[in-house]
Protein backbone atom coordinates (compact mmCIF):
# COMPACT_ATOMS: atom_id res chain seq x y z
CA UNK A 1 0.00 0.00 0.00
CA UNK A 2 1.56 3.19 -0.91
CA UNK A 3 1.60 6.58 1.47
CA UNK A 4 -1.19 8.47 2.45
CA UNK A 5 1.06 10.89 4.20
CA UNK A 6 3.90 12.48 2.62
CA UNK A 7 7.39 14.35 3.15
CA UNK A 8 7.19 17.67 2.12
CA UNK A 9 10.31 18.94 0.26
CA UNK A 10 10.27 22.27 -1.43
CA UNK A 11 7.44 22.97 -2.40
CA UNK A 12 6.58 19.41 -3.05
CA UNK A 13 4.70 16.44 -1.19
CA UNK A 14 7.13 13.40 -1.93
CA UNK A 15 7.39 9.41 -1.13
CA UNK A 16 9.54 7.19 -2.54
CA UNK A 17 10.53 4.80 -0.02
CA UNK A 18 9.70 2.90 2.91
CA UNK A 19 6.48 3.27 4.73
CA UNK A 20 5.54 3.33 8.35
CA UNK A 21 2.19 3.16 10.14
CA UNK A 22 0.43 5.69 12.38
CA UNK A 23 -1.69 3.89 15.03
CA UNK A 24 -4.55 5.36 16.65
CA UNK A 25 -4.11 4.43 20.91
CA UNK A 26 -7.84 4.06 21.19
CA UNK A 27 -8.46 1.48 18.93
CA UNK A 28 -5.26 0.23 17.71
CA UNK A 29 -6.37 0.93 13.86
CA UNK A 30 -4.51 2.22 11.31
CA UNK A 31 -4.63 6.27 11.03
CA UNK A 32 -2.23 6.46 8.31
CA UNK A 33 0.59 4.62 6.25
CA UNK A 34 2.93 7.31 5.84
CA UNK A 35 6.09 7.54 3.88
CA UNK A 36 9.62 7.43 5.30
CA UNK A 37 12.30 10.18 4.25
CA UNK A 38 15.31 8.58 3.05
CA UNK A 39 19.02 10.44 3.49
CA UNK A 40 18.51 11.24 -0.17
CA UNK A 41 15.22 13.09 0.68
CA UNK A 42 16.45 14.51 3.64
CA UNK A 43 19.54 15.67 2.03
CA UNK A 44 17.21 17.20 -0.80
CA UNK A 45 14.89 18.94 1.79
CA UNK A 46 18.18 20.97 3.84
CA UNK A 47 19.39 21.65 0.27
CA UNK A 48 15.80 23.63 -0.18
CA UNK A 49 16.28 25.19 3.24
CA UNK A 50 19.30 26.32 2.18
CA UNK A 51 18.24 27.29 -1.45
CA UNK A 52 15.27 29.15 0.15
CA UNK A 53 16.94 31.09 3.02
CA UNK A 54 18.61 34.17 0.90
CA UNK A 55 15.41 35.21 -0.57
CA UNK A 56 13.29 34.80 3.10
CA UNK A 57 15.58 36.27 4.80
CA UNK A 58 15.50 39.45 2.69
CA UNK A 59 11.14 39.53 2.98
CA UNK A 60 10.50 42.46 5.07
CA UNK A 61 9.39 40.93 8.32
CA UNK A 62 6.07 42.47 7.95
CA UNK A 63 5.16 40.46 4.83
CA UNK A 64 6.42 37.43 6.51
CA UNK A 65 4.52 37.94 9.73
CA UNK A 66 1.47 38.58 7.00
CA UNK A 67 1.73 34.54 6.38
CA UNK A 68 1.73 34.11 9.96
CA UNK A 69 -1.30 35.88 10.51
CA UNK A 70 -2.96 34.00 7.45
CA UNK A 71 -1.81 30.70 9.44
CA UNK A 72 -4.04 31.64 12.27
CA UNK A 73 -6.88 32.24 10.27
CA UNK A 74 -6.43 28.36 8.38
CA UNK A 75 -5.78 27.21 11.85
CA UNK A 76 -9.21 28.85 13.37
CA UNK A 77 -11.00 27.45 10.61
CA UNK A 78 -9.63 24.24 11.06
CA UNK A 79 -9.82 23.91 14.40
CA UNK A 80 -11.98 20.56 14.38
CA UNK A 81 -10.41 19.00 11.83
CA UNK A 82 -7.15 19.10 13.21
CA UNK A 83 -7.90 18.26 17.00
CA UNK A 84 -10.06 15.59 15.61
CA UNK A 85 -6.63 14.58 14.10
CA UNK A 86 -4.61 15.20 17.29
CA UNK A 87 -6.79 12.34 19.07
CA UNK A 88 -6.76 9.91 16.61
CA UNK A 89 -3.04 9.73 16.47
CA UNK A 90 -2.23 10.49 20.47
CA UNK A 91 -5.21 10.33 21.73
CA UNK A 92 -5.73 13.12 24.25
CA UNK A 93 -9.86 14.05 24.65
CA UNK A 94 -11.07 16.63 22.33
CA UNK A 95 -11.74 19.56 24.79
CA UNK A 96 -7.50 19.30 24.84
CA UNK A 97 -6.73 18.91 21.43
CA UNK A 98 -8.52 21.35 20.26
CA UNK A 99 -6.50 23.68 22.72
CA UNK A 100 -3.21 22.04 20.88
CA UNK A 101 -4.35 23.99 18.27
CA UNK A 102 -5.32 26.98 20.20
CA UNK A 103 -1.78 27.28 21.19
CA UNK A 104 -0.50 27.43 17.70
CA UNK A 105 -2.89 30.14 16.45
CA UNK A 106 -2.36 31.99 19.39
CA UNK A 107 1.79 31.59 18.77
CA UNK A 108 0.65 32.54 14.98
CA UNK A 109 -0.71 35.98 16.20
CA UNK A 110 2.03 36.49 18.35
CA UNK A 111 5.03 35.85 16.31
CA UNK A 112 3.26 37.45 13.22
CA UNK A 113 3.04 41.18 15.52
CA UNK A 114 6.90 40.18 15.97
CA UNK A 115 7.07 41.21 12.07
CA UNK A 116 6.26 44.65 13.11
CA UNK A 117 8.41 45.09 15.99
CA UNK A 118 11.24 42.43 16.44
CA UNK A 119 12.87 45.52 18.28
CA UNK A 120 16.93 45.73 18.12
CA UNK A 121 18.98 48.55 20.54
CA UNK A 122 20.69 51.45 20.39
CA UNK A 123 23.17 52.47 22.73
CA UNK A 124 25.64 55.96 22.75
CA UNK A 125 28.86 55.53 21.12
CA UNK A 126 31.77 56.71 23.45
CA UNK A 127 33.70 58.52 20.31
CA UNK A 128 32.20 61.48 18.72
CA UNK A 129 30.19 61.20 15.29
CA UNK A 130 29.41 57.51 15.64
CA UNK A 131 26.30 55.34 15.69
CA UNK A 132 25.85 52.24 17.20
CA UNK A 133 22.75 49.49 17.05
CA UNK A 134 22.18 46.17 17.77
CA UNK A 135 19.73 43.87 15.50
CA UNK A 136 18.30 40.91 15.08
CA UNK A 137 19.59 38.43 12.06
CA UNK A 138 17.89 34.53 11.65
CA UNK A 139 20.52 32.28 11.81
CA UNK A 140 19.98 29.90 8.74
CA UNK A 141 18.60 26.47 8.11
CA UNK A 142 16.49 25.30 11.73
CA UNK A 143 16.67 21.87 12.70
CA UNK A 144 13.12 21.29 14.34
CA UNK A 145 12.75 17.81 15.83
CA UNK A 146 9.56 17.38 18.12
CA UNK A 147 7.42 15.00 20.74
CA UNK A 148 3.87 13.41 20.16
CA UNK A 149 2.88 15.10 22.82
CA UNK A 150 1.52 18.35 21.33
CA UNK A 151 1.53 17.77 18.12
CA UNK A 152 0.43 21.10 16.70
CA UNK A 153 1.44 23.60 19.83
CA UNK A 154 5.17 22.14 20.38
CA UNK A 155 6.32 22.45 16.54
CA UNK A 156 4.17 25.97 16.23
CA UNK A 157 6.41 27.09 19.73
CA UNK A 158 9.51 26.65 16.99
CA UNK A 159 8.62 26.89 13.66
CA UNK A 160 6.59 30.18 14.03
CA UNK A 161 9.69 32.20 15.71
CA UNK A 162 11.78 30.60 13.26
CA UNK A 163 10.09 31.71 10.36
CA UNK A 164 8.84 35.70 11.51
CA UNK A 165 12.70 36.08 12.19
CA UNK A 166 13.91 34.98 8.73
CA UNK A 167 14.94 31.52 8.77
CA UNK A 168 14.01 28.23 7.02
CA UNK A 169 13.14 24.82 8.68
CA UNK A 170 13.84 21.31 8.12
CA UNK A 171 11.33 19.58 10.07
CA UNK A 172 11.23 16.03 11.75
CA UNK A 173 8.10 15.35 13.79
CA UNK A 174 7.44 12.35 15.75
CA UNK A 175 6.72 9.35 13.99
CA UNK A 176 3.55 8.69 16.35
CA UNK A 177 1.74 11.63 15.03
CA UNK A 178 3.07 12.35 11.04
CA UNK A 179 -0.52 13.18 9.93
CA UNK A 180 -0.95 16.04 12.41
CA UNK A 181 2.64 17.14 10.93
CA UNK A 182 0.89 16.71 7.83
CA UNK A 183 -1.78 18.77 8.40
CA UNK A 184 -0.31 22.17 9.88
CA UNK A 185 2.50 22.22 6.76
CA UNK A 186 -0.86 22.35 4.76
CA UNK A 187 -2.04 25.67 6.71
CA UNK A 188 1.19 27.44 5.68
CA UNK A 189 1.15 25.82 2.30
CA UNK A 190 -2.16 27.58 1.44
CA UNK A 191 -0.84 30.70 3.42
CA UNK A 192 1.34 31.38 0.78
CA UNK A 193 4.59 30.06 2.74
CA UNK A 194 7.49 30.09 -0.61
CA UNK A 195 8.65 26.84 -1.37
CA UNK A 196 11.55 25.55 0.47
CA UNK A 197 11.18 27.48 3.49
CA UNK A 198 9.48 24.55 5.58
CA UNK A 199 10.29 21.18 4.95
CA UNK A 200 8.87 18.12 6.35
CA UNK A 201 10.70 14.73 7.19
CA UNK A 202 9.00 11.73 8.80
CA UNK A 203 10.72 8.58 10.26
CA UNK A 204 12.19 7.14 12.68
CA UNK A 205 14.08 9.26 15.35
CA UNK A 206 17.37 7.27 15.53
CA UNK A 207 17.81 7.51 11.55
CA UNK A 208 16.30 10.01 9.51
CA UNK A 209 16.46 12.69 13.53
CA UNK A 210 20.00 11.84 13.54
CA UNK A 211 20.84 12.39 10.11
CA UNK A 212 19.49 15.75 10.11
CA UNK A 213 21.33 16.77 13.53
CA UNK A 214 24.68 15.76 11.93
CA UNK A 215 23.64 17.83 8.61
CA UNK A 216 26.71 20.07 8.03
CA UNK A 217 24.07 23.04 6.57
CA UNK A 218 21.65 22.63 9.51
CA UNK A 219 22.80 25.93 11.60
CA UNK A 220 20.62 25.64 14.84
CA UNK A 221 18.55 22.41 16.38
CA UNK A 222 15.51 23.03 18.55
CA UNK A 223 14.61 19.68 19.82
CA UNK A 224 12.22 19.15 22.46
CA UNK A 225 11.38 15.41 23.62
CA UNK A 226 13.28 13.10 26.53
CA UNK A 227 16.58 13.60 28.39
CA UNK A 228 17.65 10.14 27.18
CA UNK A 229 17.05 11.74 23.35
CA UNK A 230 18.24 15.43 24.28
CA UNK A 231 21.45 15.09 25.95
CA UNK A 232 22.75 12.70 22.32
CA UNK A 233 20.94 15.73 20.26
CA UNK A 234 22.70 18.17 22.43
CA UNK A 235 25.99 15.73 21.59
CA UNK A 236 25.77 15.48 18.11
CA UNK A 237 25.08 19.03 17.43
CA UNK A 238 27.88 20.58 19.53
CA UNK A 239 31.29 17.84 17.39
CA UNK A 240 29.37 19.45 14.47
CA UNK A 241 29.32 23.32 15.37
CA UNK A 242 25.86 23.96 16.00
CA UNK A 243 23.79 25.98 18.24
CA UNK A 244 21.12 23.75 20.25
CA UNK A 245 18.04 24.32 22.24
CA UNK A 246 16.84 22.07 24.42
CA UNK A 247 13.46 21.42 26.31
CA UNK A 248 13.49 17.59 28.01
CA UNK A 249 11.36 16.13 30.92
CA UNK A 250 10.22 17.22 33.72
CA UNK A 251 9.38 15.94 37.37
CA UNK A 252 7.05 18.88 38.38
CA UNK A 253 4.97 19.15 41.87
CA UNK A 254 2.14 21.19 43.76
CA UNK A 255 3.06 22.06 46.96
CA UNK A 256 0.43 22.31 49.21
CA UNK A 257 0.19 24.18 52.69
CA UNK A 258 -1.81 23.87 55.58
CA UNK A 259 -3.72 27.35 54.70
CA UNK A 260 -4.19 26.07 51.36
CA UNK A 261 -7.91 26.08 49.99
CA UNK A 262 -8.11 22.08 49.90
CA UNK A 263 -10.60 22.28 47.04
CA UNK A 264 -9.07 24.61 45.01
CA UNK A 265 -5.98 22.62 45.39
CA UNK A 266 -7.43 19.11 44.33
CA UNK A 267 -9.04 20.82 41.23
CA UNK A 268 -5.37 21.92 40.19
CA UNK A 269 -4.16 18.38 40.89
CA UNK A 270 -6.47 16.66 39.03
CA UNK A 271 -6.05 18.52 36.25
CA UNK A 272 -2.74 18.87 36.20
CA UNK A 273 -1.37 15.49 37.21
CA UNK A 274 -4.15 13.79 34.31
CA UNK A 275 -5.07 16.49 31.67
CA UNK A 276 -3.48 14.52 28.55
CA UNK A 277 -3.29 11.15 30.69
CA UNK A 278 -0.16 12.94 32.74
CA UNK A 279 1.46 12.75 29.27
CA UNK A 280 2.40 16.34 29.20
CA UNK A 281 5.99 18.42 29.97
CA UNK A 282 4.53 20.13 32.54
CA UNK A 283 2.45 17.48 34.05
CA UNK A 284 1.96 17.43 38.11
CA UNK A 285 3.28 14.06 39.09
CA UNK A 286 4.38 14.99 42.83
CA UNK A 287 2.11 16.05 45.46
CA UNK A 288 4.16 17.95 47.99
CA UNK A 289 1.70 18.41 50.97
CA UNK A 290 1.73 19.63 54.82
CA UNK A 291 1.29 16.95 57.25
CA UNK A 292 -1.58 18.56 58.86
CA UNK A 293 -3.65 18.59 55.65
CA UNK A 294 -2.28 15.37 54.26
CA UNK A 295 -5.53 13.04 55.30
CA UNK A 296 -7.71 15.45 53.81
CA UNK A 297 -6.86 16.36 50.36
CA UNK A 298 -6.20 13.08 50.02
CA UNK A 299 -9.71 11.71 50.73
CA UNK A 300 -10.76 14.67 48.51
CA UNK A 301 -8.39 13.72 45.29
CA UNK A 302 -9.41 10.11 45.77
CA UNK A 303 -13.18 11.28 45.74
CA UNK A 304 -12.67 13.44 42.61
CA UNK A 305 -10.43 10.85 40.95
CA UNK A 306 -13.22 8.33 40.99
CA UNK A 307 -15.25 10.59 38.75
CA UNK A 308 -12.62 10.46 35.82
CA UNK A 309 -13.89 8.76 33.14
CA UNK A 310 -11.28 6.91 31.24
CA UNK A 311 -12.31 6.21 27.34
CA UNK A 312 -11.40 7.32 23.66
CA UNK A 313 -10.77 11.11 23.46
CA UNK A 314 -12.93 11.53 20.92
CA UNK A 315 -15.83 10.35 23.04
CA UNK A 316 -17.59 13.63 24.91
CA UNK A 317 -18.02 12.38 28.16
CA UNK A 318 -14.44 10.95 28.64
CA UNK A 319 -12.12 13.08 30.79
CA UNK A 320 -8.68 10.82 30.57
CA UNK A 321 -7.75 9.49 27.19
CA UNK A 322 -5.56 6.68 26.21
CA UNK A 323 -1.23 7.03 26.54
CA UNK A 324 0.40 6.97 23.63
CA UNK A 325 1.59 3.03 23.09
CA UNK A 326 2.45 -0.07 24.72
CA UNK A 327 5.68 0.46 25.58
CA UNK A 328 4.00 3.05 27.86
CA UNK A 329 1.84 1.22 29.79
CA UNK A 330 4.94 -1.24 30.25
CA UNK A 331 6.71 1.71 31.72
CA UNK A 332 3.94 2.37 34.52
CA UNK A 333 3.41 -1.30 35.44
CA UNK A 334 7.30 -1.18 35.92
CA UNK A 335 7.10 1.85 37.90
CA UNK A 336 4.32 0.80 39.69
CA UNK A 337 6.60 -2.35 40.67
CA UNK A 338 9.32 -0.19 42.05
CA UNK A 339 7.07 2.11 43.92
CA UNK A 340 5.92 -0.65 45.91
CA UNK A 341 9.16 -2.54 46.36
CA UNK A 342 10.89 0.49 47.38
CA UNK A 343 7.56 0.41 50.11
CA UNK A 344 5.08 3.19 48.56
CA UNK A 345 1.77 2.71 49.43
CA UNK A 346 -0.59 2.37 46.55
CA UNK A 347 -3.58 4.29 46.97
CA UNK A 348 -5.90 3.99 43.76
CA UNK A 349 -4.87 2.74 40.37
CA UNK A 350 -1.30 1.08 39.40
CA UNK A 351 -2.99 -1.07 36.62
CA UNK A 352 -3.84 -1.10 32.65
CA UNK A 353 -7.54 -0.65 32.05
CA UNK A 354 -9.27 -2.88 29.73
CA UNK A 355 -13.13 -2.48 30.32
CA UNK A 356 -15.44 -2.71 27.07
CA UNK A 357 -13.34 -0.84 23.38
CA UNK A 358 -10.92 0.43 25.80
CA UNK A 359 -9.61 -3.18 25.47
CA UNK A 360 -8.12 -2.72 22.08
CA UNK A 361 -6.22 0.62 23.22
CA UNK A 362 -3.80 1.26 25.76
CA UNK A 363 -5.37 3.11 28.54
CA UNK A 364 -3.88 3.12 32.22
CA UNK A 365 -5.78 4.19 35.44
CA UNK A 366 -5.19 7.23 37.14
CA UNK A 367 -2.86 6.13 40.18
CA UNK A 368 -1.95 7.44 43.37
CA UNK A 369 1.01 6.04 45.93
CA UNK A 370 1.72 7.91 48.99
CA UNK A 371 4.10 7.16 51.65
CA UNK A 372 6.43 8.31 49.21
CA UNK A 373 9.64 9.61 50.11
CA UNK A 374 11.67 12.24 47.85
CA UNK A 375 14.38 9.53 47.98
CA UNK A 376 12.62 6.91 45.96
CA UNK A 377 12.81 7.06 42.20
CA UNK A 378 9.46 6.95 41.53
CA UNK A 379 9.27 10.79 43.53
CA UNK A 380 12.10 11.61 41.11
CA UNK A 381 12.28 9.60 37.40
CA UNK A 382 9.71 11.20 34.81
CA UNK A 383 7.13 8.33 34.61
CA UNK A 384 5.59 10.56 32.10
CA UNK A 385 2.27 9.09 32.92
CA UNK A 386 -1.16 9.24 35.12
CA UNK A 387 1.00 8.29 38.08
CA UNK A 388 1.38 10.78 40.88
CA UNK A 389 3.04 10.51 44.30
CA UNK A 390 1.99 12.33 47.79
CA UNK A 391 4.82 13.28 49.32
CA UNK A 392 4.72 14.39 53.35
CA UNK A 393 6.01 17.86 54.05
CA UNK A 394 6.41 19.78 57.63
CA UNK A 395 6.88 23.25 56.51
CA UNK A 396 7.25 25.72 53.37
CA UNK A 397 10.91 25.53 53.79
CA UNK A 398 10.88 21.65 53.85
CA UNK A 399 8.12 21.67 50.40
CA UNK A 400 10.70 23.95 48.67
CA UNK A 401 14.05 21.85 49.17
CA UNK A 402 12.00 18.41 48.37
CA UNK A 403 10.60 20.48 45.33
CA UNK A 404 14.14 21.74 44.32
CA UNK A 405 15.66 18.13 44.57
CA UNK A 406 15.21 16.52 41.59
CA UNK A 407 16.98 16.65 38.59
CA UNK A 408 14.44 18.68 36.24
CA UNK A 409 13.36 21.79 36.52
CA UNK A 410 10.44 23.04 34.92
CA UNK A 411 7.63 24.06 36.79
CA UNK A 412 6.55 24.16 40.52
CA UNK A 413 2.96 25.26 41.94
CA UNK A 414 2.32 26.33 45.30
CA UNK A 415 -1.12 26.22 47.27
CA UNK A 416 -1.61 28.99 49.85
CA UNK A 417 -3.40 31.66 51.32
CA UNK A 418 -0.70 33.71 52.77
CA UNK A 419 0.75 36.40 50.77
CA UNK A 420 4.18 36.24 52.30
CA UNK A 421 4.76 32.79 52.00
CA UNK A 422 3.80 32.92 48.35
CA UNK A 423 6.20 35.43 47.63
CA UNK A 424 9.17 33.29 49.48
CA UNK A 425 8.22 30.66 46.93
CA UNK A 426 7.79 32.68 44.48
CA UNK A 427 11.45 33.42 45.15
CA UNK A 428 12.99 29.93 46.62
CA UNK A 429 11.27 27.61 44.09
CA UNK A 430 14.14 27.24 41.34
CA UNK A 431 12.03 25.83 37.92
CA UNK A 432 12.24 27.63 35.06
CA UNK A 433 7.97 28.21 35.70
CA UNK A 434 6.12 28.58 38.72
CA UNK A 435 2.20 29.05 39.29
CA UNK A 436 0.95 30.55 42.69
CA UNK A 437 -2.60 28.69 43.24
CA UNK A 438 -3.23 27.08 39.97
CA UNK A 439 -1.72 23.60 38.86
CA UNK A 440 1.61 23.05 36.88
CA UNK A 441 -0.01 23.49 33.52
CA UNK A 442 -1.73 25.97 31.32
CA UNK A 443 0.86 28.78 30.07
CA UNK A 444 0.64 31.82 28.03
CA UNK A 445 2.28 32.10 24.85
CA UNK A 446 3.67 35.79 25.50
CA UNK A 447 5.45 34.35 28.56
CA UNK A 448 8.96 32.46 28.04
CA UNK A 449 8.95 28.73 28.42
CA UNK A 450 11.47 26.43 29.89
CA UNK A 451 13.52 24.89 32.63
CA UNK A 452 15.99 24.58 34.50
CA UNK A 453 18.06 22.04 35.39
CA UNK A 454 18.27 18.57 33.65
CA UNK A 455 14.91 20.24 31.60
CA UNK A 456 17.14 22.21 29.31
CA UNK A 457 20.47 24.02 28.04
CA UNK A 458 18.96 27.94 29.03
CA UNK A 459 17.41 28.52 26.22
CA UNK A 460 13.87 29.68 26.40
CA UNK A 461 10.78 29.31 23.64
CA UNK A 462 7.83 31.46 23.60
CA UNK A 463 7.29 35.07 24.66
CA UNK A 464 10.69 38.21 23.38
CA UNK A 465 13.03 35.24 25.01
CA UNK A 466 12.07 33.06 21.76
CA UNK A 467 13.29 35.85 19.61
CA UNK A 468 16.95 35.44 21.42
CA UNK A 469 16.55 31.36 20.48
CA UNK A 470 15.60 31.95 16.79
CA UNK A 471 18.30 34.65 15.86
CA UNK A 472 21.10 36.25 16.49
CA UNK A 473 22.58 39.54 17.58
CA UNK A 474 24.61 41.81 14.83
CA UNK A 475 25.76 45.15 16.07
CA UNK A 476 26.76 47.70 14.16
CA UNK A 477 28.63 50.71 14.14
CA UNK A 478 28.36 53.47 12.14
CA UNK A 479 31.40 55.98 12.03
CA UNK A 480 30.38 59.03 10.29
CA UNK A 481 33.38 61.31 11.32
CA UNK A 482 35.20 61.25 8.18
CA UNK A 483 38.26 60.06 10.09
CA UNK A 484 39.73 57.00 11.56
CA UNK A 485 38.71 57.02 15.23
CA UNK A 486 39.91 53.86 17.44
CA UNK A 487 37.85 53.07 20.59
CA UNK A 488 39.01 51.06 23.53
CA UNK A 489 42.13 52.60 23.32
CA UNK A 490 43.12 54.80 26.76
CA UNK A 491 44.08 57.97 25.65
CA UNK A 492 45.39 58.45 29.39
CA UNK A 493 48.93 59.20 29.17
CA UNK A 494 50.34 56.84 32.27
CA UNK A 495 53.37 56.75 34.19
CA UNK A 496 52.51 53.76 35.64
CA UNK A 497 54.65 50.96 33.80
CA UNK A 498 51.39 48.08 33.11
CA UNK A 499 52.89 44.68 34.21
CA UNK A 500 53.60 42.74 31.16
CA UNK A 501 53.32 39.55 30.50
CA UNK A 502 54.02 37.29 26.88
CA UNK A 503 49.93 38.05 26.18
CA UNK A 504 50.01 41.50 26.72
CA UNK A 505 53.02 42.49 25.21
CA UNK A 506 52.17 40.71 21.94
CA UNK A 507 48.57 42.33 21.68
CA UNK A 508 50.20 45.92 21.92
CA UNK A 509 52.89 45.46 19.93
CA UNK A 510 50.57 44.71 17.24
CA UNK A 511 48.78 48.14 17.47
CA UNK A 512 50.62 51.43 16.59
CA UNK A 513 49.47 54.10 18.52
CA UNK A 514 48.02 57.30 17.21
CA UNK A 515 50.29 60.88 17.25
CA UNK A 516 50.09 61.32 21.51
CA UNK A 517 48.44 58.45 22.37
CA UNK A 518 49.06 55.16 24.76
CA UNK A 519 48.33 52.07 23.60
CA UNK A 520 48.07 50.89 27.12
CA UNK A 521 44.71 48.71 27.39
CA UNK A 522 43.44 47.13 24.08
CA UNK A 523 40.42 44.75 23.72
CA UNK A 524 39.28 43.37 20.45
P1 LIG B 1 11.54 11.41 22.41
O1 LIG B 1 12.76 11.97 23.02
O2 LIG B 1 11.42 9.94 22.34
O3 LIG B 1 11.37 11.95 20.90
C1 LIG B 1 11.36 13.33 20.61
C2 LIG B 1 11.71 13.52 19.13
O4 LIG B 1 13.08 13.15 18.94
C3 LIG B 1 10.90 12.65 18.17
O5 LIG B 1 10.64 13.36 16.99
C4 LIG B 1 11.86 11.50 17.88
O6 LIG B 1 11.60 10.86 16.66
C5 LIG B 1 13.18 12.25 17.85
N1 LIG B 1 14.38 11.42 18.05
C6 LIG B 1 14.49 10.22 18.67
N2 LIG B 1 15.78 9.79 18.64
C7 LIG B 1 16.49 10.74 18.00
C8 LIG B 1 17.87 10.90 17.66
N3 LIG B 1 18.77 9.96 18.00
N4 LIG B 1 18.26 12.01 17.01
C9 LIG B 1 17.37 12.97 16.69
N5 LIG B 1 16.05 12.89 16.98
C10 LIG B 1 15.61 11.78 17.62
O7 LIG B 1 10.30 12.06 23.20
P2 LIG B 1 8.76 11.75 23.04
O8 LIG B 1 8.46 10.41 23.62
O9 LIG B 1 8.32 12.03 21.65
O10 LIG B 1 8.11 12.89 23.97
C11 LIG B 1 8.00 12.77 25.37
C12 LIG B 1 9.09 13.56 26.07
O11 LIG B 1 9.06 14.92 25.63
C13 LIG B 1 8.91 13.62 27.57
O12 LIG B 1 10.14 13.40 28.19
C14 LIG B 1 8.41 15.04 27.82
O13 LIG B 1 8.71 15.54 29.10
C15 LIG B 1 9.14 15.79 26.75
N6 LIG B 1 8.49 17.06 26.46
C16 LIG B 1 9.09 18.19 26.93
C17 LIG B 1 8.49 19.42 26.70
C18 LIG B 1 9.15 20.68 27.21
O14 LIG B 1 8.80 21.74 26.72
N7 LIG B 1 10.06 20.63 28.16
C19 LIG B 1 7.29 19.50 25.97
C20 LIG B 1 6.73 18.32 25.50
C21 LIG B 1 7.34 17.10 25.75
Amino acid sequence: MSAETKNFIAGKWVATGSTFDSVNPATGELVSRCAEASQQELDAAVAAACDAFPAWRKTPPPRRAEILFRVAELLKARKDDLARWITLEMGKVTMEARGDVQEAIDMARYMAGEGRRMFGHTAPSELPDKFCMSLRDPIGVVAVITPWNFPIAVPSWKILPAFVLGNTVVWKPSSDTPVCAAKFVEAFVEAGLPPGVLNLVLGKGAEIGDALVRHRDVRLVTFTGSNEVGHRVSVTAAETGKRCALEMGGKNAIIVLDDADLALAVDGIVWSAFGTSGQRCTAASRIIVHNTVRGPLTELLLERIKQLKIGNGLDPPTTVGPVINHAALEKFDRYVHIGLNEGARLLIGGERFSKGDCRRGCFYRPTVFDNVTPAMRIARDEIFGPVVCIIEAGSLEEAVAINNDVPYGLVSSIYTQNINRAFAAMRELTTGIVYVNAGTIGSEVQLPFGGTRGTGNGAREAGQAALDTFSEWKTVYVDYSGRLQRAQIDTETTTQKEPQNENSRTQISSVRPGPGKTAARIRG
